[in-house]
Order: C-alpha cells, then sequence, then structure tokens
C-alpha cells in the first residue's frame, strides 16, 4: 500500500503503519516532534537544567566545559544571537538583580563577581537547554 512521507511527501510503500518514508526523515520528525515540545516546555526545561546544575555543580561545570570547547563558535553564535533577541529580557534581568542588590552595588568588587557569575549560569543554563533542544542529552 502506498502512503505519503509526511515530512518530505515522497510516496513510499508502507508495509507497516509507518507515516514516513524512512531513517532520514524518522530522524526529522524525531527532531521535529523534539523541537516542538521543547518551545511547549522551554520554561520547565530551563528551570529543570538549572535544578539539575544547581544539585550537580561539579558535572555541570564539567559538561559545559566540555560542551563549550567543542562548540565554541557556536556557543558565542547563540550567546550573541540570544542577546540580540532578548535584549529587554537581558535589561530586566540586570535590573532586577540591581533592584535586589541595590545597597550592595557599589560596596565591593567581589559583588559585581558574583553578578557576573550568574549572569553567566543564566547562559549557561540556557546554553544547556538549547544543547538539549538538539537531542544532546545531559
Ligand atoms: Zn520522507
Amino acid at each position: 500500500m502506498n502512503r505519503v512521507c509526511i515530512i518530505c511527501g515522497a510516496e513510499f510503500d508502507a508495509r507497516r503503519i509507518a507515516k514516513v518514508c524512512g531513517d532520514e526523515c524518522r530522524k526529522e520528525k524525531k527532531r521535529m516532534l523534539h523541537k516542538k515540545w521543547y518551545e511547549e516546555n522551554k520554561e520547565k526545561e530551563i528551570a529543570r537544567v538549572k535544578r539539575w546544575a544547581a544539585e550537580n555543580k561539579e558535572k555541570y561545570k564539567a559538561r559545559m566545559k566540555k560542551w563549550r570547547v567543542e562548540n565554541k563558535e557556536k556557543d558565542r553564535a547563540y550567546k550573541n544571537k540570544w542577546y540580540e533577541e532578548n535584549k529587554e529580557k537581558v535589561g530586566a534581568y540586570n535590573k532586577k538583580w540591581y533592584e535586589e542588590n541595590k545597597d550592595k552595588h557599589w560596596a565591593s568588587t567581589k559583588k559585581s563577581k558574583e553578578r557576573k557569575r550568574q549572569s553567566d549560569a543564566f547562559f549557561q543554563a540556557l546554553a544547556m537547554a538549547d544543547a538539549i533542544s538538539n537531542n544532546k542529552s545531559l
């Protein structure tokens, strides 16, 4: 019986109940479904990654380091792209941090380091969530 592949539109002979014509389209379908799922669960997923990172600091650090070395260009491009698309969010995040740390703001450089660390952790969680959405396992 002939079916039409839902990914590439090619007709194929389906012996089993299949919606795609072959392995490549099966992979693509899986990727698309995962992406859709990720878009719908982004907030939750980022929260989950952050929680995991907080509970597995050493593991997380090691994996992020490895990921960054392997994806140096991608990491930078991703940060730039994300920043361009989320300027307002970054501004709000910085403002929020400032509001919460007002009294300490000018007090010490230690705090500004802490702030940088928090902001890095924020980006790393996003990068990690992005990596997950690209089917890389934690
Ligand atoms: Zn196909």
